[in-house]
């Protein structure tokens, strides 16, 4: 994945600013990008040719992107915002980085509970991709019966067998932020005591790092995002084959209120100077072509309902029951569950 720094756009902003007649001739669409795949640059080109707008985008991480939007003030040249996890677009939505869009598109092609709540006039934001979080397992250790809910993993019979990465990172957020609706604060605080009782080591790493350490015995049951699985079920590389080779994967509470999903999204930045094209690039992104881009350039699903995904480790994963809280109130959640890890001392 290639990154390019935050710095360097400065010295293009200058040469913007030198050229600045030339430039206004063509319309160009600042998008602030906490996504960094390959498969971007065919989106950006489709909208391009499609609307002759131009577009510049400035990598950053979800920090790097929000405290820049912060220091820029209205002076900034942000137009399109995009971002992973419900956790983080929910912090740009209470930190006031966004603006409101009215889009009868937006409204009809993404699902309301992949989106912000629309209020008219609050800080917007919209899923355009979906991911899961799954539970992975040694094949030769575990009864599948024993890790098919996110409950379970904190029973007496998964002790000294987990592995996940920090409590405190947005995707356990927010799949604890989910379960506080399943099982109520309580019962989330109980549940959470319980997966800390099960650990087989302290939480460290990334999720890809779970699935590895499922692999080599060190933990027996994980905890992960989807597309990190998909990655490695699609790599040529032979450790990655024999990692896959090795877990086996659930979709968890598939009798019940089914599988926690998160999202990948975007927002119009709330100083955008190009509002019109801002709108118009979030609606291209609800578009069927895009969505298969968007959604496979992280082995992840279209967020549009109806649209299938042709990516093969997804659909070798198959169909799955998702689960039905709208990500907005997932968000919300974050600090109340932020608590409860302090409180039963899951780091
Ligand atoms: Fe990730």
């Amino acid at each position: 994945m290639q990154r390019r720094p935050l710095l360097p756009t400065l010295s293009a902003l200058a040469l913007a600013a030198c050229f600045g007649s030339a430039l206004a001739q063509q319309p160009v669409l600042n998008i602030y990008s906490a996504r960094h795949y390959q498969t971007d640059e065919a989106l950006y080109d489709d909208f391009s040719k499609a609307t002759g707008i131009k577009i510049n985008r400035i990598d950053g991480d979800d920090n790097g992107i929000y405290s820049r939007l912060k220091s820029e003030g209205a002076a900034s040249p942000a137009d399109v915002v995009l971002m992973v996890d419900a956790a983080r677009l929910w912090r740009g939505e209470i930190e006031g980085l966004f603006q409101p869009v009215k889009s009868a598109v937006l409204q009809a092609r993404i699902p309301a509970t992949l989106r912000s709540k629309d209020d008219g006039q609050g800080s917007q934001w919209f899923g355009f991709s979906t991911r899961a979080r799954v539970v992975v397992y040694d094949k030769t250790r575990v009864q599948r019966a024993d890790v098919d809910t996110y409950e379970k993993l904190a029973a007496p019979v998964n002790k000294g067998r987990l592995c996940t990465r920090s409590g405190s990172h947005p995707y356990n957020l927010s799949l604890f932020g989910a379960m506080t609706e399943h099982l109520g604060p309580q019962g989330t605080e109980t549940w959470l005591k319980g997966l800390v009782d099960n650990m087989a080591r302290a939480p460290k790493g990334g999720d890809t790092d779970q699935i590895k350490g499922v692999a080599s015995g060190e933990c027996a049951v994980a905890i992960t995002n989807s597309y990190y699985l998909a990655r490695m079920m699609r790599s040529g590389k032979p450790e990655d084959r024999a990692v896959v080779e090795k877990v086996a994967v659930v979709f968890p509470n598939q009798a019940d209120h089914g599988t926690h999903v998160n999202i990948a999204g975007g927002a119009v930045a709330r100083h955008a100077k190009n509002r019109d094209a801002a709108v118009k690039f979030l609606e291209y992104l609800a578009s069927d072509s895009a969505q298969n881009y968007f959604a496979n350039g992280n082995n992840e699903w279209p967020a549009v309902a109806g649209l299938r995904s042709q990516n093969p480790a997804l659909l070798a994963l198959g169909d799955f029951k998702t689960e039905t809280v709208p990500i907005s109130v997932i968000g919300m959640n974050q600090v109340k569950v932020q608590q409860m890890l302090d409180r039963v001392g899951f780091k």
